[in-house]
């Protein structure tokens, strides 16, 4: 597999390997892509995602993708206020102001790949593959790099291991594209800390941390929230490993329409402290930290309507009883006479002074309880109530490396490495604590295009 031929070498076809390909492709390099996976659980997480992507533009859709706009302010404040103030702002800036003209450039992409708009993360990746094989880039599959290879002072190649043997790529350039470690327990367990290796996978089983190790290895800057990490609220009895065919299935989202309990049949969070997107991400740490490592989400028939369809699935852990009491005793392991006294208190706190709105944030919450819920509160008084049982299920994890603006990966001080180049999970600073909703893919697809832009760009002047 060593030929000598002038080329960037791109580790990983998710949106952020894939959205490089094509950049570099575009500005007239040759491009080779490796991908871990088989052809048939090609895609990573973008493939499991839901596809949506926040961008700056008006409010609403327009067509050309899936995911909410919102004004650059909103999107700055947003990532800001999630992050505590922790955010890298000159990264997050950059992939702000590139989100719109990104999202179109990609949707470009997918129209000509026969899609007309994409509403999951399939089409999108399905799209993206189409738009790849057309300019004629080379896939590698089950082929997995291991590490970086280095000539004077610059990183040309990778290794790589196919069949069970060791193998040489080179090229002029190499992007890091290869996803973060939240598929591997070993990893979780030493950086997020004691639990996260028990926790549930929702994408790809392929993101392992094996980038983010060679680009460590070759002295890049260790970077952003490295005890840190997406996690949901995921259905109790989710596969311990996602699947392809569920994708977003097991996602239970719709929280703020109802209160959270734990097995002491307590209250132990704000269910409405905000929008779901952009709070949902977070909470799978708090659950995590819950007796038993779970909980369960309580709604009764007001809430029916508004709970997302997923919840509907009939593999869905879900309790249903006319009364209280009889939910409980379908609730194993839940303190049943805690739970009844917990909804009592709730119903009681609930201010029925501010009226309900699920559109917005009503400012319709709750008083005097230890744990308030400061939007969305009804009463939990009509029947059938339902239960869901609910654990952490981990998306992605936020530390990685440091990258400069134009997606080069920098040293441990802070200096370029010549010819290496990351994007999408790898990159680190973006995300800390939090994550606000459709900000994954954007910033993937963004620092993607930038980095196949530069590494083309720099590898044809060298
Ligand atoms: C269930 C779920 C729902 C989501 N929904 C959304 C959403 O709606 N909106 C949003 O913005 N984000 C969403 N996300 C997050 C989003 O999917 C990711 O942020 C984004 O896809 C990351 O893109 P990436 O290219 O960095 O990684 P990936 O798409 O994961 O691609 C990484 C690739 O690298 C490959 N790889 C790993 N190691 C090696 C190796 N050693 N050699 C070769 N290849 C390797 C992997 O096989 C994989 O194909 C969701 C994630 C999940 C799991």
């Amino acid at each position: 597999m060593t030929d000598g031929q002038t080329r960037i070498v791109i580790v990983g076809a998710g949106v952020a390997g894939l959205s490089a390909a094509l950049a570099a492709s575009e500005a007239g390099a040759s491009v080779v892509v490796i991908e871990r996976a088989p052809v048939s659980e090609r895609g990573g997480n973008t493939r499991f995602s839901g596809g949506q992507m926040t961008a700056v533009g008006q409010g609403g859709r327009d067509g050309t993708g899936s995911g909410r706009r919102v004004s650059r302010e909103k999107y700055l404040a947003d990532i800001n206020q999630v992050t505590q103030g922790r955010t890298d702002k000159a990264l997050a800036e950059r992939f702000i102001d590139g989100s719109e003209e990104t999202r179109a450039w990609l949707f470009r992409h997918l129209v000509d790949s026969g899609f007309q708009t994409w509403s999951r993360g399939a089409e999108l990746s399905d799209g993206l593959f189409g738009a790849v094989e057309r300019r004629g880039i080379e896939v590698l599959y089950e082929t997995r790099a291991v590490g970086l290879i280095e000539r004077d002072g610059r990183t040309v190649g990778v290794r790589v291991v196919r069949d069970r043997e060791s193998h040489e790529l080179e090229g002029n350039a190499v992007i890091l594209a290869a996803g973060g470690f939240e598929a591997n327990p070993e990893w979780r367990a030493r950086y997020l800390g004691p639990g996260w290796d028990l926790v549930k996978v929702r994408g790809s089983r392929f993101n392992t941390g094996d980038g983010l190790k060679m680009a460590l290895d070759a002295g890049a800057m260790p970077y952003g929230n490295w005890s840190g990490c997406h996690a949901v609220n995921w259905d109790l009895n989710a596969p311990e490993q996602n699947e392809l065919e569920y994708s977003m299935l097991w996602t239970r989202s719709s929280f703020n329409h109802g209160i959270i309990v734990n097995q002491r049949g307590e209250r132990f969070l704000d269910e409405g402290e905000d929008v779901s997107v952009l709070i949902y991400a977070k909470l799978g740490q708090i659950i995590l930290a819950q007796p038993g490592r779970m909980a369960w989400q309580v709604f009764d028939a007001k809430a029916s309507s508004l709970l997302s369809a997923n919840y509907r699935d009939e593999r869905s852990t879900r309790a249903t009883a006319d009364t209280l009491e009889g939910l409980a005793k379908q609730m194993p392991g839940i303190n049943q006479g805690r739970f009844i006294a917990t909804v009592a208190e709730y119903n009681r706190a609930v201010r029925t002074d501010v009226p309900f709105d699920a559109a917005t944030k009503d400012g319709r919450g709750t008083s005097g309880l230890t744990v308030n819920k400061s939007n969305w509160a009804q009463t939990l008084d009509t029947p059938p109530y339902e239960a869901y049982g609910v654990v952490p299920g981990i998306t992605f994890t936020f530390g990685g490396i440091r990258i400069d603006l134009d997606g080069r990966v920098l040293d441990v001080d802070g200096y370029v490495i010549p010819g290496l180049f990351a994007a999408g999970e790898m990159v680190g600073g973006l995300f800390y604590f939090n994550y606000p909703g459709g900000s994954g893919l954007t910033s993937a697809a963004v620092f993607g295009r930038i980095a196949g832009e530069t590494a083309a760009r720099e590898s044809q002047a060298a």
